[in-house]
């Protein structure tokens, strides 16, 4: 029997390492938009063969709940299906928010339940390494866990734009005076205090509530602050600590798998974090402790501008050489990415017009936002161009065609104050003629009015993303 036990355990050890593969081999994919769909399947693989191998070796030791893990699966699958078919493209980036909630919620409440057995156990309990691993793992899977829960639950609500419920102060995204940066710093201090402590005495549970109430406080104050176009750099930050969670958890109970996995997502999240930085022009540390997110109130516009429509436009573009298209948050909110498309063709056979896209790395509301859009409508990768290379082509361009942006072409970020203040910008107002599609002159995200609107080489044409763009698509064919 021990035998059979000895080389079932070996077979466990190898799908562990199997899933950890799988794993790494999707986020390699991942790199690409044309290998991320493959990725994304190997990645779902990688957590299959996990489940499976756990499942596996608790049967093993005898502790399998099969109704309980049964009932967990179907309720989990069904809720995560149905969560996935219902939820809106516009609402993918809240998603996505709860979601790295959920994963630090999850881990903290694995960690919760491991230390609870441990502390149950009484006169049992190890001494030495093994309780000081497990009490310094427990309390830093509580901290990163119950802070990433209640950090990505407000996280998800200023994606929303805030909840009126909550009252003007959750709704007002960047509440945050100066001296919370002190408390921050004193409760991260009590928390290493109150892990020592558990060590010393692992049978007092108080200890471990007082971490979870703290961590929960923090995960709060620190998000509160944050705003405008500094929320991509939080989200990032916080997928990153759902993974440390995990990581931490699984140094509990030696899974090694919830170790490997854990620190693929806590790596790859504080790489996207630096990614999300550099592109800010911001250091994480200024991100954290001195909030100049913006306040996200909107601001009294006393200017006006006069409105073009589709056929003025579409004439202005009859000759145009070279049509760069800078798509923004707008685009996903009226889901015009397929009209867009059109457009792109119907220019560039007609006129033989060149086409291009600029890409801003934090355009939309998520990572990549206007990448999925546009791979969802068939754009070619290789028409898509990142800021910096995309930059040096506004001289040379006849018109930039903005859809629904409106933060990531502000030239008030090159003022070096407010809430956009040192952000790198798509140079829009470099091209020789500007037209831009929305719905009016009201703000973005970061809640700054925008000079481009009002530039005499500026045409604005009003309304939604997708009727505009058909309007536009029609007056070209018929012109
Ligand atoms: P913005 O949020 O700056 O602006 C979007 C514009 O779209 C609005 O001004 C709005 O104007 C317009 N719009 C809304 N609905 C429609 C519609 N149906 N049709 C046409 N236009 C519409 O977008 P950007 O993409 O330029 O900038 C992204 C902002 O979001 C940045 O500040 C960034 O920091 C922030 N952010 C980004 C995240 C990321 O990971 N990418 C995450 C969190 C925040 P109007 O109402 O007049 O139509």
């Amino acid at each position: 029997m021990s035998a059979l036990i000895d080389f079932m355990g070996d077979w466990i050890s190898v799908g562990y390492l199997l899933s950890a593969v799988l794993f790494i081999m999707g986020l390699k994919k991942l790199g690409h938009p044309r290998t991320a769909p493959q990725g994304n399947q190997l990645g779902a693989l990688g957590m299959l063969v996990a489940v499976v191998v756990t499942v596996a070796s608790m049967q093993l030791e005898g502790n399998a709940q099969w109704t309980l893990i049964i009932a967990g699966m179907a309720i989990g699958s069904l809720i995560g299906y149905w969560m996935a078919v219902r939820v809106e493209m516009t609402g993918m980036p809240e998603m996505v928010a709860l979601f790295n909630g959920f994963g630090g919620a999850a881990s903290a409440l694995v960690a919760l339940s491991e230390t609870m057995k441990y502390l149950e156990a009484g006169a049992n309990i190890p001494t030495g390494l093994e309780l000081t691993v497990t009490m310094v793992a427990a309390g830093l899977s509580a901290l990163v866990g119950w802070m990433t829960l209640t950090g990505s639950l407000l996280a998800m609500y200023k994606l929303k734009g805030g909840v009126e419920i909550f009252g003007k102060w959750i709704k007002t995204p960047t509440w945050g005076p100066t001296w919370l940066n002190p408390v921050k710093i004193l409760l991260l201090i009590s928390v290493a205090v109150l892990i020592v402590k558990s060590i010393s005495e692992p049978t007092n549970q108080d200890y471990l509530w007082a971490i979870i109430a703290i961590s929960c406080l923090l995960g709060i104050i620190l998000v509160l602050p944050i705003g405008g176009a500094d929320m991509p750099v939080v989200v990032s930050l916080l997928n990153s600590l759902s993974g440390i969670a995990a990581a931490f958890t699984g140094f509990i109970f030696s899974n090694s798998v919830l170790i490997v996995a854990g620190s693929l997502v806590g790596a790859s999240g504080i790489i996207l974090t630096f990614i999300m930085c550099k592109a800010m022009n911001r250091r994480l540390i200024d991100v954290l402790f001195k909030s100049f997110g913006g306040s996200g109130e909107k601001v009294d516009l006393t200017r006006t501008k006069v409105g073009s429509d589709a056929d003025e436009v579409a004439m202005m573009i009859d000759g145009a050489q070279k049509v760069i298209i800078i798509p923004g948050y707008g685009m996903a909110v009226s889901q015009c990415q397929h009209q867009v498309k059109e457009f792109a063709d119907l220019i560039s056979e007609k006129y033989d017009t060149e086409v291009k896209y600029a890409i801003h790395p934090v355009a939309g509301r998520m990572p990549g936002h206007m990448n999925v859009l546009l791979a969802e409508a068939n754009v070619p990768y290789e028409q898509l161009i990142e800021m910096d290379e995309i930059n040096q082509e506004f001289p040379d361009c006849d018109v930039a065609v903005v859809i629904g942006a409106n933060d990531t072409t502000n030239p008030a970020a090159r003022s070096g104050e407010g809430p956009l203040a040192g952000m790198p910008i798509i140079d829009v107002d470099a091209a020789r003629t500007v037209v831009i599609i929305k719905r009016s002159l009201s703000v973005g995200y970061a809640g700054v009015d925008n000079d481009l609107f009002y530039m005499d080489k500026t045409m604005m044409l009003f309304g939604d993303g997708k009727k505009m763009m058909t309007a536009l698509n029609n007056s070209i064919k018929e012109n």
